[in-house]
């Protein structure tokens, strides 16, 4: 029989008040792989007043005992883990070594991380007057609003989950609607692992309805938003009438740049890796390289070599390396870009074309592909395409390189390889960019900060950072002078 998802509200796994389901369909092979609730914005209006209802507790419940809830949820993360990998697998794709080397150990350790880091964290004191105590604490912002994507769907919500509860917020979480099964899933763990009702609440549903009603109601005081650039502009509007803060973390158009002397087989193997890991669907994935002369000859051609060795299939396959996009329309997509790169000029040096295997044809598979580019004003180059497509141009200097990648509306990360450290420092220090790698690119882990720039967003996840992102600073100031503070040269003659 099927699996029978349940959507959480106020502590109780539950259907959406008006029923309705959406079909998640397994972009391997178009087959459903299960119906979801659809929910409406009654069940929003539902789970904000539950989070609403809880939200005073929690915010006064001892941090220890928040912190043991995200340890124990860890730990049934780790218990289910078998199942999590396949499930994450058939709702958009990712190849199965992928999810089980990276998706499905990060979450456990990201709560455990934020469980202890939010347990060390502290105020400032300020030595501002001699007769006063002067300090800031942090306050939850109250009820927090998470929307996320499915490139990593259950990484992006714990990311997001864990620091806004030990922070002392109450939740209300929207998955994406192509990959909400793991999340649906986490809502059954959140309730074994015995978290008040009311604390966390999910919901599942399309962003314009579903998404749209947690932002614009009245009783959320806090967006955090991961996705689409155009989708978070949305979302700023909608915010807008409110003042009410929201944390964004949008789309990329990341450069990667190799400068002659580099190590070239680390860099064929970090530029290989970062590009088609996750077919491309990274918003840190580097799609526009600017190689050096003296070693583009060569770069290019190991890296058309080592990308035309990935294995791209069947996403269960453990040998598998590349799975399909997320679903079809994604594909149709990465096909547009491919040729408007054409018509603009542009050599595939490598794929370009639909695959012609049956299986592969029928899915939502791109192959990786390499274009040969000589303007970085083309839509290749500016556009995140969000697919296992690159553009690579020449440059004549280290100083030009950095020039064309800060050419760009984005500003999520770059990497530079060299062996030249010291030019490396110089040119990251130049990069417009959330993050900078020296012969590196793609490093996540929770201890190290993510976010971007310009339109890819403000906001920091993971690290000590991300605190931050959930809590307001208050300033008290206790003042022990028996007169307070005034501007006036001469006191008030008080009667
Ligand atoms: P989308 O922006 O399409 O969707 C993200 C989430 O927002 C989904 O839950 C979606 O719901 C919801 N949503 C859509 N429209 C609205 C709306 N009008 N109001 C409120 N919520 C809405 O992104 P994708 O899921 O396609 O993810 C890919 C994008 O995410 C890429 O641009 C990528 O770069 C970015 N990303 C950025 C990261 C970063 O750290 N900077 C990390 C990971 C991804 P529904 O699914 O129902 O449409």
């Amino acid at each position: 029989m099927a699996y029978d998802y349940k959507i959480l509200i106020g502590g109780k796994l539950t259907k959406p008040v008006k029923g309705g389901t959406m079909d998640v369909v397994n972009p391997a092979d178009n087959t459903v792989v299960a119906a979801v609730p659809r929910c409406t914005a009654e069940d929003v209006d539902l789970a904000v007043k539950s989070a609403r209802a809880a939200a005073r507790q929690w915010k006064n419940t001892y941090i220890g005992e928040r912190a043991e809830l995200l340890c124990r949820l860890a730990a049934i993360v780790r218990e289910h883990s078998e199942e999590l990998v396949p499930l994450e697998t058939a709702q958009y794709g990712g190849p199965v070594s992928k999810t089980r080397n990276f998706d499905i150990k990060f979450v456990p350790g990201e709560l455990e991380f934020i469980a202890g880091l939010g347990r060390a964290v502290t105020g400032l004191t300020i030595s501002a007057d001699p007769n006063a105590r002067v300090m800031t604490t942090r306050e939850p912002f109250g009820v927090v609003g998470l929307i996320s994507p499915w490139n990593f769907p259950l990484v992006t919500a714990v990311s997001k989950l864990a620091p806004a509860l030990i922070m002392g917020n109450t939740v209300v979480m929207k998955p994406a609607s192509c990959a909400p099964l793991t999340v649906l899933r986490l809502g059954e763990y959140i309730v074994e692992a015995g978290f008040p009702a009311g604390v966390v609440n999910i919901v599942t549903g399309p962003g314009e309805k579903v998404g749209e009603a947690i932002v614009t109601h009245p009783g959320v005081d806090k967006i955090n938003f991961t996705g689409d650039s155009s989708v978070g502009k949305r979302i700023l509007s909608l915010a807008a009438p409110r003042v009410m803060p929201v944390a964004a973390e949008l789309g990329g158009k990341n450069a990667m740049i190799v400068l002659n002397g580099a190590n070239i087989d680390a860099a064929v193997e970090g530029a290989t890796h970062a590009a088609f890991f996750n077919s491309g669907q990274n918003c840190g994935s580097p799609s526009r390289f600017y190689v050096q002369e003296g070693i583009y000859d060569e770069f290019i051609s190991r890296f058309i070599k080592a990308a035309s060795k990935i294995t791209v299939g069947d996403p269960t396959d453990e040998r598998t390396m590349m799975g399909p996009l997320a679903y079809m329309k994604c594909r149709e997509t990465a096909e547009r870009f491919i040729a408007g790169a054409k018509k603009a000029g542009c050599r595939a040096l490598l794929g370009g074309e639909p695959p012609t295997d049956p299986y592969l044809a029928r899915g939502a598979f791109v192959l990786p592909t390499i274009f040969e580019v000589f303007d970085n004003k083309i839509e290749l180059m500016q556009e995140e395409i969000f697919a296992p497509v690159v553009g690579v141009m020449k440059v004549d200097t280290p100083e030009q390189a950095v020039e064309l990648a800060n050419d760009s509306r984005y500003g999520l990360c770059a990497s530079v390889w060299t062996e030249d450290y010291r030019l490396g420092m110089k040119l990251l220090d130049e990069l417009d960019v959330g993050t900078a790698w020296i012969n590196q690119h793609l490093a996540i882990v929770p201890e190290t900060p993510w976010g971007g720039r310009k339109e890819s967003g403000w906001t920091k996840e993971n690290s000590v950072l991300v605190l931050d992102e959930y809590c307001w600073h208050k300033h008290i100031w206790i003042h022990m002078a028996e007169t307070p503070h005034t501007f006036w040269e001469d006191k008030i003659k008080l009667d």
